[in-house]
């Protein structure tokens, strides 16, 4: 049959039909009737997880009380889950911890670089990165200890002088999906003889990265985004280990103590990755994040790319079969985004407040963005067809202009 002519659910049904990861989907809790398209934001709910923490509660806690800490291995739990997180940013296993959320890993590890390049005190970022990534530099700059600065995409490069200390940059733009070079400007700024710190928010889970293929030097990234380990999971933070005898960040807490329990007056760093630790570790929020980790470890970075892209290569060959004309922020090419697509519109808050009206979860950002995120863990190409076909509908019904759309909540 002719595609063309097809209609987007038949070849929908074609795709789920032969998609190899369409199983997963049962492994995630979904409410019915959603197509949830902001798992970029939070990501969905693995259905192992309630079961795990409530285990964790009741028995961990409630029954093993402090005696858990060494029975239950809560005191393992973040090396653990940092080394399962490892094989998805091309890591090894000792150079990632799950601690902390991304802004405070962020705060430690730029604290780390500038003392690692004395004499230079510039933080180089774009302006447009996520906002929290240009606060904690701005934090720093604050304590006397950092200058920020901020270049361009296409500038950057030229603004790698002798003064950068660390070129900070988020890999998937959270907002276009664009994606940086990691290879190229990680040497520029080698070259250059700065540091490199990637926020890996919105890859980690969905697209493959290699850490030690690019010789990056420091890594933060997201645990509730493709990782799905619940809202405000703890975030992971990478060393290359090169770098961790000598770290030094500033957040010295017990956690990150050599000996902890050894209850000295001075602080001795952990001789690797467990020295990014700080204070004692969320328990409850880890054994959330280590379920979603385990599940999309198992399904192995690879595939969730290539599905990801199937994905967002169909929704935008749905699109064109329904005739929608709406411009795409995001790169056109599939090879050169992340797992979403943005979409530029006067009224994008409006529109978006009716897809959710119809079940279809996207978000708005900030002043004209439309951004639907492509989890490949658990979405299906069913999905693909219906949130375009509501796209569709709600464009030329003009249904979006209704009042109730445009009235903004306090937090979107
Ligand atoms: C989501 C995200 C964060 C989140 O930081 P939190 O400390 O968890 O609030 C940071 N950076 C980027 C690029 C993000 O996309």
């Amino acid at each position: 049959m002719n595609p063309d002519v097809t209609s987007p659910e038949i070849r929908a049904a074609e795709f789920d039909a032969a998609d190899p990861l369409a199983e997963y989907r049962a492994r995630f809790i979904l409410p019915e009737n959603v197509v949830y398209l902001d798992g970029n934001s939070l990501g969905a709910l693995p259905k192992a997880t309630p079961e795990r923490v409530q285990r964790l509660v009741e028995e961990e806690w409630g029954g093993g009380l402090i005696r858990s800490w060494n029975s239950a291995g809560w005191f393992e739990m973040s090396g653990r889950i940092g080394a399962r997180i490892a094989p998805l940013i091309g890591a090894d296993p000792n150079e990632v911890i799950a601690c902390d959320s991304t802004s405070v890993n962020l705060f430690k590890l730029i604290g780390a670089a500038l003392q690692m390049r004395p004499g230079r005190k510039v933080v180089l970022s774009e302006p447009g990165n996520f906002p929290t990534d240009l606060y904690m530099i701005a934090g720093l700059e604050a304590q006397g200890l950092a200058e920020r600065r901020l270049a361009e995409r296409e500038r950057l490069v030229e603004a790698l002088d002798g003064n950068v200390a660390l070129l900070m940059l988020t890999h998937v733009h959270y907002k276009t999906g664009a994606l940086h070079d990691m290879v190229a400007l990680t040497r520029a700024a080698h070259e250059a003889g700065a540091l490199v710190l990637w926020d890996l928010s919105h890859s980690t889970g969905a697209l493959p990265v290699d850490l030690t293929g690019v010789d990056a030097d420091f890594a933060v990234g997201c645990g509730y985004k493709y990782l799905c380990g619940g809202p405000g999971a703890p975030a992971f933070a990478f060393v290359a280990e090169r770098h961790q005898a000598a770290l030094r960040q500033p957040l010295t807490g017990w956690f990150g103590h050599a000996a902890p329990f050894a209850f000295s007056d001075d602080y001795v760093g952990a001789p690797g990755i467990e020295r990014l630790q700080c204070g004692t570790p969320p328990v409850l929020g880890l054994a959330a994040l280590e379920v979603g980790v385990d599940l999309i470890a198992e399904i192995g970075v690879g595939r969730l790319y290539e599905k990801s892209q199937a994905l967002s290569g169909f929704f935008l060959d749905c699109l064109t079969a329904h005739k929608v004309e709406i411009e795409l922020v995001s790169p056109a090419r599939s090879d050169e985004r992340g797992s979403q697509l943005s979409f530029r519109h006067a009224d994008a808050y409006a529109i978006c407040q009716a897809l959710i009206a119809r079940g279809v979860i996207g978000d708005f950002r900030e002043p004209d963005v439309l951004r639907l995120g492509f989890a490949p863990a658990y979405l299906s190409f069913a999905d693909m067809a219906a949130a375009a076909r509501h796209l569709a509908e709600v464009l030329s019904s003009g249904e979006w202009q209704r009042p109730e759309f445009s009235q903004r909540a306090a937090v979107t």
